[in-house]
């Protein structure tokens, strides 16, 4: 198929890139460019040309399925050198994105020209690797070394305002995007090639004090992270080198970040969040019911979160509270967190108030008659949820979606008090709501295919990922984390720690230690929960040292103290000696012998146990894929994107790897809470994994 034409416009040559959906730079591409910008070679009469797009956006990337099998030749580097080797003026014409190989394209031509709602940006630092076509060495030789390692570090869009504000683009302009880069491409027939990667950065500004302080700035955020390092260095050689040997350092240190086992987990996270939309018995041919306006009951904690990310999209929202100071509260917070983004320049203050004047609070029932979906965020106890939703069924219009936001409780309990359980599912956000990516979506028994269809969609269209999971005590997250949570518990009482604990589970990449975020979350919740719980039914040896803690007013963050002390006002935990104390007389009561065991032992036992559940999550339905599981509990819990998730994370380690090691713990520990799962066993002993399970499904 040709995806390159040609078409003449006087002197000057108008390629046409035509590969939909996004004119990815598939092998078709790449040999359809360098073909015709031999043609305007050999051509007499062409005197520029001018390199654009056809459909909704310039080239938006690399062809990442041909990430699998390696590209075929001609690669990228060469055809962008190619085109900058040309002896006639080439200017790239932008319009929608231009990402990745995309932009390096439109560097290897001489000029660019784009709409001004043209973006740019070199995102392939977010699936591990680096601009490998020549990105690291003419970004910063356009753009400056500041912003070019702003744009490949972070991996952004960046608007064409901003990148012609940096030297990048040419000229913006409002419409008629062909013509204008047509007029611009004659005014520099005369000016002849301006050739980037023949520009020279001047070296003295940017000697080692310089990159060291940028490693410094960036340390939080890469931390554990294999791509940033290599970007950074390939900056550094733009910086130090000729273009030809800083494009040899580039190619070797993308020859790197592939090989690296980090690139492929996060190109296995890039599809898995992709794959989440895909429902059995969903399509595009569901109906779907329209979302205009929002209810929420309840403005705690989350409550206000959640009602912000519809106002964020422009949905008004009502929310209901028992009491005007309650409500007055929780309205209060919004208005506040709205605040604080406008003081960080991110929003405007009329934009605060176009946001806050889509809230309308109340205490009756009967505002809500008129909501096509209301969400349900009030104490977690069923009795209060079967209140609240006896209610709602008496006054929610014919259609409207009625869900819960329950962390742990049964939905189809819940939706067995209304007349219309195929109109309720659980919406189960995470906190802070407004900020956390994850949404999981709960199906229900009675849930109707439209109703988790609109909340799939819904879901993208307030900006998170929502992924679907079926009824369990927990869901998906929950579930799992109860079972890293007690792994984590059970190695304190039996020797170290909680800051030893956290150190390892840190080390490995969690943004916190399990103990950190109890005391963030507040102890009391999960106390609370225990003391209605049946002694039998939780490990009480990973318990009962915490109920200790909080019996003696540690609470957490929120009480100054928890497993931690905190100084006044900070947030940084301290380990406590109170607290040390009562955990070794913990385990004496207990009969245990406190033994230390090392990073990588603490480390293991908690994924392994995340994996297990995973695979009972998997096996039962309640997932539809293993790759939802890992999506929920990276955007959920923080388990580092760069190892996959849990389930590709044990794909890496091997299945049959895994099952030994778990094998192994139900020996050590007792079938109680190791009995490996069925399905872990079964793809173990097949020699098969998670994805391949995955793939089987799918097909
Ligand atoms: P919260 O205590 O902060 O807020 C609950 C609010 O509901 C309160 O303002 C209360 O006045 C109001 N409320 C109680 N009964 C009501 C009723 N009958 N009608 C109207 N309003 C009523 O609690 P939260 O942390 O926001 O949790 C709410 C729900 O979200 C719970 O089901 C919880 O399990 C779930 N959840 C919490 C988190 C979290 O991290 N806090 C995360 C995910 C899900």
């Amino acid at each position: 198929m040709t995806t390159v034409t040609m078409e003449k416009r006087g002197n000057i040559a108008l390629l046409i890139v035509d590969n939909p959906p996004v004119n990815a730079l598939s092998h078709s591409v790449r040999e359809g460019l360098v073909t015709q910008m031999k043609v305007c070679a050999d051509d007499d009469s062409v005197e520029a040309v001018v390199v654009s797009c056809a459909g909704r956006t310039f080239i938006a990337g690399a062809d990442i399925k041909e990430f699998a099998t390696g590209p075929k030749a001609p690669h990228l580097p060469d055809v962008v050198q190619k085109i900058e080797n040309m002896d006639k003026p080439v200017v790239a014409a932008i319009h929608g994105t231009a990402l990745g190989g995309g932009l390096e394209i439109a560097l290897g031509c001489h000029y660019r020209v784009a709409l001004s709602s043209a973006k740019i940006g070199l995102p392939e630092v977010k699936l591990g690797i680096l601009p490998g076509a020549g990105g690291t060495q003419r970004f910063p030789r356009i753009a400056g070394v500041e912003n070019a390692l702003d744009a490949i570090l972070s991996g952004r869009h960046i608007k064409a305002k901003t990148a012609a504000s940096w030297g990048t683009i040419d000229e913006v302009v409002e419409a008629d995007l062909v013509d204008a880069a047509i007029e611009f491409a004659k005014g520099a027939i005369g000016k002849g090639p301006r050739r980037t990667g023949e520009m020279e950065i001047d070296g003295s500004k940017y000697g080692q004090a310089f990159f060291d302080a940028f490693r410094k700035s960036v340390a939080r955020k890469t931390r554990g992270y294999f791509a940033p390092e290599k970007c950074i260095q390939c900056i550094e050689a733009a910086v130090n080198l000729p273009l030809k040997e800083g494009l040899a350092f580039e190619r070797a240190a993308i020859g790197e970040c592939f090989v690296h086992p980090q690139a492929r987990a996060l190109q296995h996270m890039f599809f898995a969040e992709r794959q989440v939309a895909r429902i059995p018995g969903i399509s595009k041919e569901t109906p779907r019911r329209e979302i205009n306006k929002v209810g929420i009951i309840g403005a705690g904690t989350m409550g206000g979160g959640i009602a912000m990310n519809f106002a964020n999209a422009g949905i008004p929202v009502t929310i209901l509270e028992v009491e005007q100071a309650v409500l007055d509260r929780g309205l209060g917070v919004v208005r506040k967190n709205y605040e604080r983004t406008a003081s960080k320049g991110k929003i405007s203050t009329e934009e605060v108030e176009a946001r806050m004047s889509r809230f309308t609070g109340t205490m009756s029932y009967d505002d809500l008659s008129d909501c096509d979906l209301i969400i349900e965020a009030v104490f977690e106890t069923m009795e209060i949820k079967k209140k609240v939703f006896t209610a709602l069924d008496a006054v929610a219009k014919p259609g409207a979606i009625l869900a819960s936001n329950t962390s742990y409780l049964d939905v189809d309990a819940i939706a067995q008090v209304t007349s219309r359980p195929a109109d309720v599912l659980g919406l189960h956000f995470f906190s802070p709501a407004n900020v956390m990516r994850l949404l999981e979506i709960v199906r229900a028994e009675a849930t109707a295919p439209d109703v988790l269809a609109t909340c799939v969609d819904l879901a993208k269209k307030i900006g998170k990922v929502g992924v679907v999971s079926g009824v369990c005590h927990g869901f998906i997250g929950n579930r799992m984390l109860a079972q890293y949570g007690r792994e984590a518990g059970l190695n304190i009482i039996e020797g170290n720690m909680p800051h030893e604990v956290d150190k390892a589970l840190f080390d490995f990449g969690m943004p916190m230690g399990p103990m950190t975020m109890s005391d963030m979350a507040g102890l009391d919740i999960g106390y609370m929960n225990r003391k209605g719980m049946d002694r039998a039914d939780y490990d009480t040896r990973a318990a009962d040292w915490i109920d200790r803690i909080v019996e003696q007013d540690r609470k957490g963050l929120k009480t100054g103290a928890g497993i931690y002390d905190y100084d006044e006002g900070s947030r940084v935990p301290k380990p406590s000696l109170t607290v040390m104390e009562i955990i070794e007389e913990e385990s004496a009561k207990l009969g245990i012998e406190r033994i230390k065991k090392t990073e990588e032992e603490i480390v293991e036992r908690s994924v392994l146990a995340l994996i297990n559940e995973g695979a009972k999550i998997l096996e039962e339905g309640i997932a539809y894929r293993a790759s939802d599981i890992d999506v929920v509990y990276a955007n959920g819990y923080g388990f580092p994107p760069y190892r996959g998730g849990p389930m590709h994370y044990a794909d890496q380690i091997g299945l049959a790897n895994v099952y030994a090691k778990i094998c192994a713990n139900a020996e050590k520990y007792g079938e109680r809470w190791w009995k490996p799962a069925p399905l872990l066993k079964e793809l173990a002993e097949a020699g098969s994994s998670f994805a391949d399970y995955d793939r089987k499904n799918a097909s």
